[in-house]
């Protein structure tokens, strides 16, 4: 398909044009092969909701309070490497991260827009709804309290993001759908000011 030529939306430099977004579509990708799935160049296996919920389950029932912190590293380490495997696509951030986050609600984890992209801040402003780990929190009944529980999630943002803009950032969950929220609005934004 030909190159659509479009307006510069501040992604690029004066001047010049900046690529139209490309689309994602998963199932393009997927390929099984040997008892194997892959989704170039990464190996993934299907993971249901349920065994999910024992990983959660059993991770609180040994250690409650690192429950936060190790879903959140999770996430992070994923999210960084996921934009380790795009670096050509780091010359147009905020392309990259749209396209970052079209391949995290094509696999699943839930339908999540980016509401704000800022460079200059820089900062990013996601609203999701329908996210697996909501749903996941749910069924493993760990919560006594309303609070924010998507922490892989989270985690994963920051961790793109930190590799994206070659600094350390961080990503709050302001509102969550488990607590009774319209949606989980999640704020991504440097460590350091
Ligand atoms: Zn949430």
């Amino acid at each position: 398909m030909p190159p659509k030529k479009t307006s510069p939306t501040g992604a690029g430099a004066a001047g010049t044009a900046v690529p139209a977004p490309e689309s994602y579509n998963l199932m393009e990708h997927l390929e099984a092969e040997n008892g194997a799935l892959l989704l170039p160049p990464a190996r993934v296996i299907i993971m249901s909701e349920s065994a999910y919920t024992f990983l959660l389950k059993v991770i609180h029932e040994q250690s409650p309070h690192i429950v936060k912190y190790t879903f959140y590293d999770m996430g992070y380490r994923a999210g960084e490497q996921l934009m380790q495997t795009q670096t050509q696509r780091a010359k147009y951030p905020e392309m990259a991260f749209r396209y970052f986050v079209e391949t995290y609600k094509q696999s699943g984890y839930g339908n999540v827009e980016v509401v704000s992209f800022d460079l200059s801040r820089p900062e990013a402003v996601l609203r999701g709804t329908n996210l697996f780990e909501s749903d996941v929190a749910e069924r493993a009944g760990i919560y006594r309290s309303p609070r924010t529980v998507d922490h892989y999630s989270r985690g994963m943002f920051a961790g793109f993001m930190s590799v994206l803009l070659g600094r350390e950032m961080i990503c709050e969950e302001m509102t969550c759908e488990f607590r009774g929220d319209p949606a989980c609005e999640f704020l991504i934004l440097p460590l350091e000011v």
